[in-house]
């Protein structure tokens, strides 16, 4: 589990809505939080699946930690995995590859 900069993130990225399964297709879904990618999101409501990425913390003001989407392909990369066609390890599905050590 991603610990959060403060308890307001902690509670909007951690939201349930009994309502809407998709976070997407929820009003007052406003933060999309990827784990794998260790990146946030402001949800735009437009019907399909876009946010905006931010870098700071809205409600705290502090730094959110930097985007792993690159390192993330990389480390698939390293392994031989081609995450478009081959099955992607449950681990790299969330936060937990993080914690791997670095390969190669
Ligand atoms: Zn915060
Ligand atoms: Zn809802």
């Amino acid at each position: 589990m991603t610990t959060h900069c403060c308890e307001a993130m902690d509670r909007k990225v951690n939201a349930v809505c009994d309502q809407h399964d998709d976070p997407f297709a929820c009003p007052d879904a406003l933060i999309r939080f990827s784990a794998k990618f260790q990146e946030y999101g402001l949800i735009i409501h437009d019907g399909g699946t876009s946010s905006i990425r931010i870098a700071y913390c809205p409600w705290c003001g502090q730094g959110l930690p930097e985007s792993q989407r690159d390192r993330w392909f990389d480390e698939l990369e390293r392994r031989g995995i081609d995450p478009w066609e081959d099955e992607v390890p449950e681990a790299f599905e969330d936060d937990r590859w993080l914690a791997s050590p670095p390969q190669g």
